[in-house]
């Protein structure tokens, strides 16, 4: 399992567009294939407006939406629906979660918890596939541990994140149903897959005060999210709205 990714320890939060690449002339516009170019930062402010009509309060997560390029995360030909409030394809038969999705899980995960840093503290993820929420929980988080099992994904969402110069995001390849004990305690753990029931390696890697956010198989076979949180004496679990979420498998491919 790599540990981290040998990023540049600097954060570029108002990044822009991205440069023209090759022998453009001096004068050509620095648009983002398929259109999505300096106003890209407009297009994702009314994503966000959007986002605070839904109903996600917590500013810290609209910021971090506001500022993370989600269509940089996907295939050219999508660019167009990056910011619309629908999942995406990112190869191997793995979606991206659509924006409210995200957002409504981050602001769970944190719950209203912030360190001194202003920051939650450590946080897993399970499922990197494109690396998309991991870049949003660097925003939001002191350390993001995210976790992948398809090596293909993990070197995508490794490419992906090279630009955005995050330090404080470890991608790892690996099977996350067994967590990633190096990094525990975590004060979040966040699945982006769903299984049929929360394993027991995120319970105990979770730190007391922290909380897990992940979709969860239901009697019936619908999803839900499930939050469970550790208090000093019990893990309390809260099953929330319905979902769709690709599964949650064993083992690495
Ligand atoms: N957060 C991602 C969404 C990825 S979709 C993003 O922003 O793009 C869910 C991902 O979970 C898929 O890439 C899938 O391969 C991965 N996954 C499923 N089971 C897993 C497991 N046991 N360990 C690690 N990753 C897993």
């Amino acid at each position: 399992m790599s540990r981290r990714p040998g990023f540049p320890a600097r954060l570029e939060p108002f990044a822009g567009a991205p440069k023209p690449r090759g022998n453009l002339p001096a004068a050509a516009p620095a648009a983002a294939p398929g259109g999505i170019g300096l106003d890209s930062q407009a297009v994702r402010l009314r994503m966000v407006q959007k986002l605070a009509g839904q109903g996600i309060a917590d500013v810290q997560v609209l910021a971090a939406m506001s500022l993370v390029q989600r269509h940089r995360f996907v295939d050219s030909a999508l660019v167009n629906q990056a910011y619309e409030d629908t999942s995406l394809p990112i190869g191997l038969g793995q979606t991206i979660s659509k924006p409210n999705v995200v957002a409504r899980m981050i602001e769970l995960l944190l719950g209203g918890r912030r360190e001194a840093s202003g920051k939650l503290g450590r946080v897993l993820e399970i499922g990197t596939g494109c690396g998309y929420q991991a870049a949003v929980l660097s925003r939001v988080a002191g350390e993001v541990y995210s976790i992948e099992r398809l090596r293909s994904l993990h070197e995508k969402a490794r490419e992906n994140l090279r630009t955005f110069r995050l330090a404080n995001v470890h991608l790892l390849f690996g099977d996350g149903m067994a967590g990633y004990a190096k990094g525990a305690p975590y004060a979040g753990i966040i699945a982006a897959a769903g299984g049929d029931a929360v394993p027991a390696a995120w319970l105990d890697q979770l730190a007391v005060g922290g909380r897990i956010v992940a979709p969860t198989s239901m009697p019936g076979g619908m999803q839900a999210l499930v939050v469970i949180e550790r208090t000093m004496t019990e893990l309390k679990q809260t099953v929330l709205e319905t979902v769709h979420f690709v599964p949650l498998k064993s083992g690495i491919a």
